[in-house]
C-alpha cells in the first residue's frame, strides 16, 4: 500500500438548507420564530425502500435543469448513470456547450471511477506481484518519482493524485467553463499516463480488468474520448480491440472510433 492515498476531490454540495442558515445564524436560534423558506428546488427526497436502480431517474436531466455551478458535471454524471454504453452520447459535446470544458469534466470524472478500479487491484496488486510499473514490456516511472522505481499500485495511486493535482490546479485551470488554450496539453499528458494505468489491469490482472469493464464500461468511454479528442495517439493504444469478430457480446467494446478498412480487421 501507498502512503498517498487516492484522494478524489468531489464538487461541495451544499444544500440551500445549508447556505441559508450559514448566512444567517440567527434564523436558527430558539427565540427567533421559524419560518419556513420555500426554496425554488426543493430537495429531493428518497422514499425509504426505494431500490437503488430507482433512486435516479431513468432519463439524463436535462442541462438546462441543473441549477449549479457544477452543471456540466452533475449533466455528465447523470448520462453515465443513464446509459454508461451510449458512448457517442457520452463524449459527444452537449449543445451550445465548450469542447475544451467537455473533456475537462471526463477527465475529472475519469480520475473519479479509475479510484474505484484501483480499489479492485488491490487485492492482487501489491509490492511483490508487481515490483515494477509495466505494461507490456517497458517500465513506466512515476512522474513525481522519477528517481525511484514506484511499484506498479505506486505507480497507480501516485498518477491518479498527480492528474487530481493538476486538474485542480487554478494556474492551469482557473475556471471549469473556459479552459485556457495553454492548458490543453495537460489533457494529453493526463490521458497518456492514465492509459497505462488500463493497460497494466488488463495485461497484469485481466480478470479484475475484464469484470469491471463489464460493470462500467469505463475503458471503452476513455478510449472512445481518447481518439475523439486525440488525446492519446493511437500508436500508444496496445489494448486489443473488442469486436464481435473475436468473441465479445457485440457491443464493440473498447473500438477505436476511427473507421478501419474491413481487411484490417483481423490484425
Ligand atoms: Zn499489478
Ligand atoms: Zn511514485
Amino acid at each position: 500500500m501507498s502512503e498517498e492515498p487516492v484522494t478524489v476531490t468531489e464538487s461541495p454540495h451544499v444544500t440551500t438548507h445549508e447556505l441559508s442558515s450559514a448566512a444567517n445564524p440567527a434564523e436558527n436560534s430558539p427565540t427567533t420564530p421559524k419560518v419556513t423558506k420555500t426554496s425554488p428546488k426543493p430537495l429531493r427526497r428518497i422514499p425509504v425502500g426505494t431500490r437503488l436502480e430507482d433512486v435516479y431517474p431513468h432519463v439524463p436531466i436535462s442541462l438546462d435543469d441543473i441549477d449549479s455551478a457544477f452543471a456540466l458535471q452533475e449533466y455528465l454524471q447523470s448520462l453515465i448513470r443513464t446509459d454508461k454504453e451510449n458512448l457517442d452520447l457520452l463524449v459527444n459535446v452537449p449543445e451550445g456547450q465548450d469542447a475544451d470544458a467537455w473533456q475537462y469534466e471526463h477527465l475529472r470524472q475519469l480520475c473519479l471511477e479509475l479510484g474505484y478500479l484501483v480499489v479492485q487491484l488491490l487485492s492482487e496488486c501489491t509490492r511483490e506481484t508487481c515490483r515494477e510499473m509495466k505494461t507490456t514490456e517497458f517500465q513506466y516511472l512515476c512522474a513525481t518519482h522519477p528517481k525511484s522505481s514506484c511499484s506498479a499500485m505506486d505507480y497507480i495511486v501516485h498518477t491518479l493524485d498527480q492528474s487530481i493535482s493538476s486538474l485542480n490546479d487554478p494556474r492551469l485551470f482557473p475556471s471549469r467553463m473556459s479552459i485556457p488554450a495553454t492548458s490543453l496539453k495537460n489533457y494529453q499528458e493526463i490521458s497518456r499516463r492514465l492509459y497505462r494505468i488500463f493497460a497494466h489491469a488488463y495485461f497484469h490482472h485481466r480478470e479484475i480488468f475484464e469484470a469491471f469493464e463489464i460493470e462500467t464500461f469505463l475503458y471503452a468511454r476513455f478510449l472512445k474520448l481518447s481518439t475523439r479528442y486525440k488525446l492519446v495517439s493511437k500508436d500508444l493504444i496496445i489494448i486489443p480491440e473488442q469486436t464481435e469478430s473475436n468473441g465479445d457480446d457485440g457491443r464493440n467494446r473498447y473500438r477505436e472510433e476511427n473507421n478501419r478498412p474491413e481487411n484490417d480487421s483481423q490484425s
